[in-house]
Parts: structure tokens; sequence; C-alpha cells
């Protein structure tokens, strides 16, 4: 559900003046205590990234720093994860806060002093390995959360699950990882049993400072999709005595990116249809037997994700058949996320606390139709996640390393603002506010 405009202006009405920020409380010096901390924790890990399912160094880390905080730890959680619980000295419902641990193979071209010289294996290569995502700073943030809501346990009405959890970025395949693991694993489902969870994720095109939500359907679904298109292999001068994929399969390329625009509900939310690779023939002049083709297809709404399966899945089809050819269609064989859902009543709950914590530096997102895996998470039980925003003040958006890119950077300003977000969350929803 998106908000409209009239009731978001409502809740901040409710929520007191846009700015200044939240007025200093008992929480301010505490979060401003952390920050060198946070900061400090951030460049280590970032200095010391592993691919996904390989967070053994980094789970290590995690673990010492959370038991010298006196949390309760558990490691080898969905193979590299690490879930530890802070109960309040006082009464209270239970609260999860996550954050993803894995880097992604990439090769550094920050010039930081922190910079990583990690190199790794992927998909049987060795590559570069770099936290290009942010998630060195998530790490550190829910790090710095715990840090501050441990110094108040006794007066903490409830208990937190932190989850750190690994292979986000998807696990090395033939392998299973991620949230999706660890719902299996009994995250969610086991004592202490959290009601609700927050997340949120570094992105370089927000402005440091700033803090995106939305109510509803925040990041896309995601489904790989491969075709086989097969025809019958014949001379390239003599194409009616076969069947030609590479044309058939040319025309399924073009009849595909008519489903969002032509068959989808446009005004409902958008849809993705995206080939990114077709592979058929070897030589000029001879009509191969079969194309093959990988693509991705995005979603912002469940009932939407399978109307889109099913379109895709005709549309291939029937044009192929429409040629004497045939189309084998295979959608989510390595990825299945779901779409990432902040639910509507606790984003709504959640408003008046963000808008107080960030005033005029909180904003409606534009739904991203990139995947989360805390989709996983938010599909079990409500969820809220939030977008906070790492470009330098001024910074030309298009000339920024954006996430995943070698040159992926942020304002380290960032981090306190995302424990301030997930320590504001935690502090309100477990107060009852
Ligand atoms: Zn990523
Ligand atoms: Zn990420």
């Amino acid at each position: 559900m998106r908000l409209p405009r009239a009731s978001l202006f409502l809740l901040l009405a409710a929520a007191g003046p846009l700015a200044p920020a939240h007025a200093a409380d008992e929480l301010t010096p505490l979060i401003d205590g952390v920050a060198p901390a946070v900061i400090a924790d951030r460049r280590y890990l970032h200095q010391h990234p592993e691919l996904s399912n390989r967070e053994f160094a980094t789970a290590k880390y995690l673990a010492g720093k959370l038991r010298a905080l006196k949390l309760e730890v558990q490691t080898g959680v969905a193979h590299t994860g690490v879930v530890a619980v802070l109960r309040g000295g006082r009464p209270g419902p239970v609260i999860a806060l996550r954050a993803d641990m894995d880097a992604l193979p990439v090769t550094e071209e920050v010039d930081v002093p922190f910079r990583s010289t990690v190199r790794g294996n992927y998909d049987g290569r060795e590559v570069g390995v770099m936290h290009a995502c942010g998630h060195d700073g998530h790490m550190a943030i829910l790090l710095g959360v715990a840090a501050v809501l441990a110094a108040k346990r006794e007066e903490l009405p409830g208990t937190v699950k932190f989850i750190f959890q690994p292979a986000e970025e998807s696990a090395p395949l033939g392998e299973e990882g991620g949230a999706q693991l660890m719902v299996k694993e009994g995250v969610l489902a086991r004592d202490p049993k959290p009601e609700a969870i927050f997340g949120l994720h570094l992105f370089s095109q927000y402005e440091v400072g700033t803090v995106g939500y939305r109510a509803g359907g925040v990041m896309a679904s995601a489904d790989d999709l491969r075709i086989v298109v097969k025809g019958r292999q014949t001379h390239g001068a003599a194409p009616w005595q076969g069947i030609d994929p590479i044309v058939v399969a040319s025309q399924i390329v073009l009849g595909l990116q008519t489903i969002p625009s032509r068959q989808m509900d446009v005004t409902r939310a958008p849809t993705i249809v995206t080939i990114g690779k077709i592979e058929g023939g070897v030589r000029d002049n001879i009509i191969p037997d079969q194309v093959q083709m990988k693509g991705t297809l995005r979603a912002l709404d469940e009932d939407m994700r399978r109307q889109l399966h099913e379109r895709v899945t005709r549309t291939a089809q029937d044009i192929a058949q429409a040629s004497g050819a045939s189309a084998e269609v295979h959608i989510s064989e390595r990825h299945a996320y779901p779409v990432t859902v902040n639910d509507a009543q606790l984003t709504q709950k959640m408003l008046p606390t963000l808008c107080r914590a960030f005033g005029e530096r909180l904003f409606e997102a534009r739904p991203m139709l990139g995947a989360e895996d805390f989709s996983f998470f938010a599909r079990e039980i409500p969820g809220l996640f939030l977008f906070v925003g790492v470009r330098p003040k001024g910074a030309d958006p298009d000339s920024v390393g954006a996430n995943h890119s070698p040159r992926f950077s942020m304002d380290e300003a960032a981090l306190q603002t995302g424990v301030e977000a997930l320590t504001r969350l935690s502090w309100d929803y477990l107060h009852g506010r």
C-alpha cells in the first residue's frame, strides 16, 4: 500500500515539526558515542571481505564483538550466519534486526587506506573480493545498535534478536544460503520468536544523511529465466529446409518486451523482462539446431509476478510454435527472490519515529527493481526495510560509484544515520510507541 500524500502529512504533523530532527534524548549520547567504533568496524570489515557462504572470518569477528557485549551468541547458522540475542531487563515484545555479511567478486578501485586487496574464487575463477554493496557498513551499523541497546539493557522492555545473514548476493551454484536458509533453519520460528523485523540498505544514489522508506513493494522479486528454442539445422542459404531458431529467438525477445507494456497493468506496478544472454550457432552460413537465452524477471507484487511467469512462458512457447519450432521455458532455476514488501501497518506505525529522528531528511522512496533476500524474512513476519544514503553531499549521482561497482564508496557519516534508524525503531517499537 502506498501511503497517500495527505496521510503522510498528517503523520508528519502528528510527529511534530519537520525540522530540527530528533531532540537530544537519553539515546543521543550513546548513538554519538559508538560512532568511532562503528567506523573502525566498517573499515576492518571492508579490508577483510569474504564471498557468499564463505564469511568465516567475518562471522568470527562479529561473534567476538557480540560476546563482548554479553549477548547470547549462536554461530554457524545457515553456514556462516551469526545470531545474537539481547534480553532486556523488562518484559516486552521480541523484534529482529538484520544485516547481511557477504562481499562481491569485484576488484576494488577506491583509493583508501583500508582498501581490499583480497582475492577469492568465484565460479571457478580467481577474482578480487570487495564489499561493493555496503554490507560492511550494514554489519558495522548493527554492531553499533547492539552496543547502544546493550548499554540500555536494564531499561529495555523486550528482546532484540540480531541476525547477521550470509550470502545475500546469492549462494554459490549448488549451495543453499542466505535469508531463505536462515528461515528454513528456524531463525524466526525459534525462541525468542520475533514479531517484526527491521533492516536497511546503504545506497549510492541517495545523499548521505537521508533515509528513504516506502510502504508495500519496495524491492522487486527476481527470477532467472532460461529459454531453449529448438529448431532444425540447415544451410544458411536454404532456410526453408530447416527451422531457424535464431529468427524465432529474435521474435521471442521482442515478444517478451510487449508483456510489461501491453499485458501487465502498468498503473499497478512496473514489471521487467530482460534477456541478458543469447547463445546459438557457430558460423555465418549454418543455421543451428537451437538457441539458448538467459534473462531475469522482476516484479513488485507477488500476484503480478505469477502473471508475468505465465505470460512469459505462453509467449515464448506460442511464438516458437508459430514457426514450427519449440521453446522450453525454465523460470527460477537458480534465483527466486520474492518481492520485498514493507508491511503497511508496521510502516505506518513506525513513521512517526522516523519523522522525529530524521525530519526533512526522511523521504518517501521510489521502489527499486533490484532484489533483496530480506524478502524471505518479511514474508514470514511484518518487515520494514529502509534505504540510507551514502553519496557525499553535493556529489553528482551519475559520477559516484554505484552499488556493485569497483568504485563504490560511502560517506561514513551514513553509518551513524543507520545506527540512529535501527536504534530508534527498536526502542520505540519495544516501548509500544
Ligand atoms: Zn548487492
Ligand atoms: Zn546489498
